[in-house]
């Protein structure tokens, strides 16, 4: 498989959540043009379909074409992170995000509610 043409992405440059890196099994990544969970395999997203053209699920299972191939498939990704080092990114990152405050809620008075036609006509 060739790849893309694109330029390659460092997985050091990627958000953690976009990326897992583990010892045990090859490196996965969110595909940035599909957004699904594609493993990357000598260097590249493997090669993979994409999304279901719109309104293809009008057409009986049979006759539905099929989605064309995703333009992130062979998308280089250099993984420049080991497995600890990306566990530690991805820890940093949650515990950023839990000290986020919340928005504050402010509730508004509801506007009265109009009468109905038969309660006015009643008076
Ligand atoms: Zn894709």
């Amino acid at each position: 498989m060739r790849h893309n043409g694109k330029p390659v992405i460092l997985a050091s440059k990627l958000s953690p959540s976009l990326i897992s890196v583990s010892e045990r099994s090859c490196a996965l990544v969110v595909c940035s043009e599909c957004g699904t969970w594609k493993s990357i395999k000598r260097g590249m997203v493997t090669a993979h379909r994409g999304p279901h053209v719109p309104g293809a699920d009008a057409w009986p299972a049979e006759f539905r074409p099929s989605p064309p191939r995703c333009p992130g498939s062979g998308q280089r990704v250099r993984v420049d992170l080991s497995a600890q080092e990306w566990r530690q990114r991805l820890a940093d990152a949650s515990r950023e995000a839990g000290l986020r405050r919340a928005t504050r809620v402010i509730p508004r008075p509801k506007p009265p509610v109009a009468r109905a036609l038969v309660q006015v006509a009643a008076r």
